[in-house]
């Protein structure tokens, strides 16, 4: 049986998700509400987006602890953007907490108003140089020794690995390369690392 991967919908940019690992010959299926939660999955994607909105949602639909125990008992994750906001064990200038797991410290919006959103090229350990849309990306200030830097960008981290956790803070989703996505299910769903 392929693999069967949820992927969280309730806001932001998850089709793209979707249309990347289907071509990688996994299988999709939406998470929207809490039933959607009953079937089984191997695997799940945090999306980019808004992540006050996306844990909101997720509280409000009783589907945040269920969620978080998934991912603390090791459950592959690929996260971007705000998905590895909702990953992070802190956020800079902030007490909110979402699920974490991930010791890393991000700063929301850390490349400001000028320089929102742009496109990066730069090398992906493992994959090769890929192109890197960043849309209001966050901005990984400090991460734990045990934390894998799989691509820096302008001196920060900006792809980590952490046990099952593949955790970006810009889109690869967006730029029609799946290497990224094929490199997750190779590697970490596979547990071949
Ligand atoms: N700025 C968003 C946040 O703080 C993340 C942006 C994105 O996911 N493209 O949640």
């Amino acid at each position: 049986m392929s693999l069967q991967i949820a992927v969280l919908a309730l806001q932001g940019a998850f089709i793209e998700h979707e249309q990347m690992f289907r071509s990688c010959g996994a299988e999709c299926f939406e998470l929207r509400q809490k039933t959607d939660l009953r079937r089984h999955f191997d695997a799940l994607v945090l999306p980019g987006g808004e992540s006050t909105a996306q844990s909101k949602l997720l509280r409000e639909l009783d589907m945040f602890d269920e969620l978080a125990a998934r991912i603390r008992a090791g459950m592959p994750v690929f996260a971007t953007c705000a998905g590895i906001i909702l990953l992070a064990e802190k956020i800079a200038d902030s007490e909110v907490h979402h699920f974490g797991g991930l010791p890393i410290t991000v700063k929301r919006n850390a490349y400001g108003r000028q320089l929102s959103s742009f496109w990066a090229e730069e090398y992906f350990s493992g994959v090769g140089v890929v192109s890197m849309p960043f849309i209001r990306a966050p901005q990984i200030e400090s991460a734990a020794p045990a934390v894998e830097i799989l691509a820096f960008y302008g001196g920060y981290p900006v792809a980590v690995r952490y046990g099952n956790m593949l955790a970006m803070t810009f889109h690869p989703e967006i730029t029609g390369d799946k290497r990224i996505h094929q490199w997750f299910t190779n590697n970490i769903c596979t547990g071949n690392l």
